[in-house]
């Protein structure tokens, strides 16, 4: 997953939580259209239950209907994971909601387009412009993803496990994905995964165009950093479907997340996740070798930060600031928040990963994969698989990284 986006969504995530007590989901619809329009009552009907569902889903674990909002094909392709946007935006469902309106393409095809909005903070208020087509079917009107309407235009190649897609004008490196894809196969065979079931794999050259190409017409993770091309990659295990940017021909970070889906054989996510696909892939097109060294000096400079305190938002204080002991961007936590190449939590889990690596192999990597927990109980799970008790997290990591690297 890509670092600022993730960084903005924990921010929202925990404000939210806070208020969640006192809110609900709330979705409003522009003023001066014209709601009294058979079509419009029907397919915004439609899109309103959706979010509605979703958002029961997600707090209070009911159940969703797939077949009742998603086209058949959809369904046959993607299974539990045929929304795409949650490649993207994850969750949006969580934020205020501005419905902007329907809009006819042919007889068969409509688009809705609706945007989010954080009630949380004044300068990003505008979160995602979503566009998602919707379809009319014998059972009424269906949502499809603009990804299986754009995917005819694009180029496909097969080669092993993985189904390539990419644009006309896309050079894809095959010298760079044949070496990949045995990197890929050689840790399934280290944990025991028999046969890699199919993947499809979508490389565009911007991550705008990857946006655009999923419905995402306007996202908060894109235009943040000013001098420099934005690079990422995503994987959506549900629907077996990871994404690159330009480049990414080279990285196994988001194969692993899917191979990780396998090992534990749910649709759990863990934050330890990030550290198995930055140790043993990349984080943002870099080696775990480069990133760690990265990670060392930030501790060293900041020695307030307290890992027996927080794993992953150690460095955190109130108000969204962060501690840091010396003055300059380099050491400074806001640094990564506007574009430096490393998102330490990442990097520590990544360290908690190497330690245990390092201790039992795969095996042992494997089991903490299938253990691990997010916040807190992440240090039950350290003490149980690699015996450092919590308060003797923070030494062991600093005392670790400086001995090793
Ligand atoms: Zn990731």
């Amino acid at each position: 997953m890509q670092n600022i986006k993730r960084i903005f969504l924990t921010i929202i995530v925990f404000l939210f939580s806070i208020n969640l007590l006192y809110s609900q989901r709330n979705i409003q619809t522009r003023e001066y259209l014209d709601t009294t329009n058979a079509v419009f009552q029907d397919i915004y009907q439609l899109w309103k239950n959706y979010g509605d569902d979703m958002w029961s889903n997600n707090f209070f674990g009911t159940n969703i209907d797939t077949k009742k909002y998603w086209a058949e094909s959809e369904i046959e392709k993607y299974g539990d994971g045929c929304n795409l946007h949650q490649l993207f935006a994850p969750n949006y469902f969580i934020f205020a909601e501005f419905f902007i309106g329907i809009n006819k393409r042919n007889d068969t095809l409509y688009e809705l387009q609706t945007s989010f909005h954080s009630n949380y903070t004044v300068t990003y208020d505008l979160c995602y412009v979503i566009t998602v087509p919707v379809i009319k079917t014998k059972d009424g009107y269906k949502f499809t993803n603009e990804f299986s309407l754009n995917k005819k235009n694009l180029k496909k190649k097969k080669i092993d496990f993985v189904e390539f897609y990419y644009p006309k004008d896309y050079s894809l490196n095959k010298k760079r994905i044949k070496k990949t894809i045995n990197k890929v196969e050689l840790f399934a065979k280290d944990m025991g995964i028999k046969e890699i079931k199919p993947i499809k794999y979508y490389l565009q050259n911007t991550y705008t165009d990857i946006l655009f190409s999923f419905g995402i017409t306007t996202d908060l993770g894109d235009y943040c950093v000013a001098d420099k091309i934005n690079k990422g990659g995503r994987a959506y295990y549900q629907a077996r479907l990871m994404t690159y940017t330009k480049g990414g021909e080279n990285n196994i970070h988001e194969f692993i997340h899917i191979l990780i889906n396998d090992i534990r054989n749910n649709n759990n996510y863990y934050f330890f996740d990030e550290g198995v696909c930055s140790y043993f892939g990349d984080h943002i097109f870099l080696p775990y070798s480069f990133q760690v060294k990265k990670l060392k000096d930030f501790l060293n400079n900041n020695p307030k930060v307290n890992l027996s305190q927080d794993l992953t938002t150690a460095y955190k204080i109130l108000n969204n600031e962060y501690t840091s002991d010396t003055i300059g961007q380099e050491n400074n936590m806001k640094g990564w928040m506007t574009g430096d190449s490393i998102n330490y939590s990442y990097i520590i889990m990544a360290t908690i990963c190497d330690i245990a690596f390092r201790q039992g192999g795969y095996d042992k990597v494997k089991k903490m994969i299938i253990d691990a927990k997010d916040g807190e109980e992440m240090y039950g799970v350290i003490e149980k698989h690699l015996g450092i008790k919590r308060e003797d997290v923070d030494k062991y990591i600093r005392d670790f990284l400086n001995n090793t690297y």
